[in-house]
C-alpha cells in the first residue's frame, strides 16, 4: 500500500511537471513566431467527445457533472487545426474542473452568427465554482496571472495556460473571452475563426 502511494505521488508529480514543461515550450514557440497553425478537415463534435472522456476521471473524483451540449442541427465538420482547438478546450474544460469544488461544468457549442452557409461557431464552458474578481477578469489572460496568491498553494498552474490559450485560438482568428461573478461561477467563451469558403 505504501508503494501504491508513493508511486501515485510520482506520477502527479510527473504530470504536473510535464504540463509545467509543455506550457513553457509553447508559449516559447509562440514568442519566437514559431508556432505552426494546421488546416486540416476535422470533426468538432469528436474534440469535444474526446476532452469529455479525457477530463472525466477528474469530475468523478470530485463529483461533478461533466455535461457535453452539442445540438444535432450545428455543422461537425470544420477545418482547422484541431489539436490546438483540442488543446484550448482541454484548458477550460480542466480549470472549470480545476476550480470548482461541486455542482456541474457545462460544454455547449453554439451558432454566434450566420452568414449564408457560413456558420461562426462558438464553444462555451461553463461552471459554478467561485468565479473571477472583476478586477481579475480582463489579466487572467495574461501570462502568469492567477486570480489570487492562494491559487497556486491550493490548485497548482502556472498562469500561463489561459494566456496560451488566447495566443493559440487569436493565431487561429478566433478570439476568447470570459464572463464571471465573484460567487456566481465562470463562463469561458472561445469563438472559433470563421470558416473558409
Ligand atoms: P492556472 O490554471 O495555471 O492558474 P490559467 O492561465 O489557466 O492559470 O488561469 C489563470 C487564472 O484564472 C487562474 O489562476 C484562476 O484564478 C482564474 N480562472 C481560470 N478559470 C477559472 C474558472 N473556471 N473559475 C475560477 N477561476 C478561474
Amino acid at each position: 500500500a505504501q508503494q501504491k502511494d508513493c508511486a501515485e505521488t510520482v506520477r502527479r508529480s510527473a504530470d504536473a511537471l510535464l504540463s509545467v514543461i509543455n506550457d513553457i515550450l509553447d508559449f516559447s514557440k509562440i514568442e519566437a513566431g514559431k508556432l505552426a497553425i494546421e488546416s486540416l478537415d476535422f470533426d468538432l463534435r469528436l474534440v469535444m467527445e474526446a476532452v469529455n472522456e479525457m477530463l472525466a476521471p477528474n469530475a468523478e473524483d470530485k463529483q461533478l457533472d461533466l455535461i457535453l451540449e452539442y445540438p444535432p442541427r450545428l455543422p461537425r465538420e470544420f477545418v482547422g487545426d484541431a489539436g490546438r482547438i483540442r488543446q484550448v478546450v482541454t484548458n477550460l474544460v480542466g480549470n472549470a474542473v480545476k476550480f470548482t469544488p461541486a455542482g456541474q461544468i457545462l460544454a455547449t457549442v453554439d451558432c454566434e452568427s450566420q452568414d449564408g452557409e457560413k456558420a461562426t461557431v462558438r464553444v462555451s464552458v461553463q461552471d459554478n465554482g467561485p468565479g473571477i474578481p472583476a478586477d481579475k477578469m480582463a489579466s487572467v489572460f495574461e501570462k502568469f496571472i492567477q486570480g489570487d496568491s492562494s491559487t497556486t498553494r491550493r490548485h497548482g498552474g502556472t498562469g500561463l495556460g489561459l494566456a496560451i490559450c488566447k495566443q493559440l485560438i487569436e493565431l487561429m482568428g478566433g478570439s476568447i473571452g470570459v464572463n464571471s461573478q465573484l460567487g456566481g461561477g465562470s463562463t469561458l467563451r472561445l469563438t472559433l475563426p470563421p470558416q473558409p469558403g
